[in-house]
């Protein structure tokens, strides 16, 4: 607008004859025309370094987006491969130490029990047992009914005992027990339970001289442990006392 008037101004001067006003209106145009032109250039400049720095924020955003997605699907990856290789290790733990037959524990987890630190110091009772004259049993009814007579055997073990407590498939026919914190009160009510079980259970044995069914014998001790579970001691003890059974006719319990 003021350059407007001062156009029209001119182009009265000019036509007045004023030519000092002329000239002098012609510079201020000019400055004017010259400032605004300065002005419309820092303008431009500063858009197009503001466009620039917009630009390069934007590019860094997505680069550092990218970044750490990237990085946190690494961290999963890694994460799902540990537990992935900690889920496997107590997989093949697990099946290392079970006995294939009756899914009980087997000797190899006795024998890693024994070495394992005690989290604080424990009683137990440490019970032997065998199944009675079994070997008449393979002989008269054969050796794969043989083993299912065990497994049973191994599954009323394993039914009639809190969570806590282990059953190990000692040898053939001979399973070794631990009973946490069992006093011999709470030993009498695990030894009714099996037997009673077994009894339901109703596997005939044609060939026992005690029973027409088949029947345990079992042995126990009770034992204080510190730092670890030495069994070693306890066994023999168990195991004396699983003889005094057997000799004493079968199908019963002796408490040392
Ligand atoms: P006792 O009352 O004195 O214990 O007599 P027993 O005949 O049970 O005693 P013994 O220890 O002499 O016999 C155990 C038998 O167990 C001998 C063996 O043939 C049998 N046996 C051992 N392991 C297995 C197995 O995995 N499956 C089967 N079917 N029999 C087995
Ligand atoms: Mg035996
Ligand atoms: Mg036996």
């Amino acid at each position: 607008m003021c350059h407007i008037v001062s156009s029209f101004y001119r182009e009265l001067y000019k036509k007045t004859n004023q030519s000092e006003k002329y000239f002098e209106t012609g510079k201020n145009i000019y400055r004017a025309e010259k400032k605004f032109n300065d002005n419309l250039k820092k303008d431009y400049i500063d858009f197009v370094k503001n466009s620039y720095v917009l630009d390069q924020m934007k590019k860094h955003e997505r680069i550092a987006k990218i970044k750490i997605i990237t990085l946190g699907g690494f961290v999963f990856l890694a994460l799902i491969s540990i537990i992935m290789g900690a889920l496997q290790i107590k997989k093949l733990n697990r099946k290392n130490f079970t006995d294939a037959l009756t899914l009980v524990y087997n000797r190899k987890y006795m024998d890693f029990l024994i070495e394992k630190p005690l989290k604080k110091p424990m009683n137990a009772a440490i019970v032997m047992i065998d199944i009675d004259y079994f070997k008449n049993y393979n002989d008269y009814y054969g050796h794969p009914a043989g083993d299912i007579v065990i497994k049973k055997t191994a599954d009323i073990l394993r039914k009639n005992l809190r969570k806590d407590d282990i059953v190990i498939r000692y040898g053939g026919e001979e399973f070794l027990l631990i009973l946490k914190n069992a006093d011999s009160e709470i030993f009498k009510d695990v030894y009714k339970r099996i037997a009673e079980n077994l009894k339901n259970e109703n596997i005939l044995h044609e060939k026992s001289p005690v029973s027409d069914r088949v029947t345990i014998s079992m042995g126990v001790c009770f034992k204080h442990f510190e730092k670890t579970l030495n069994l070693k001691e306890s066994i023999k003890e168990a195991d004396k006392a699983l003889y005094i059974s057997k000799e004493n006719g079968r199908n019963r319990v002796t408490i040392i």
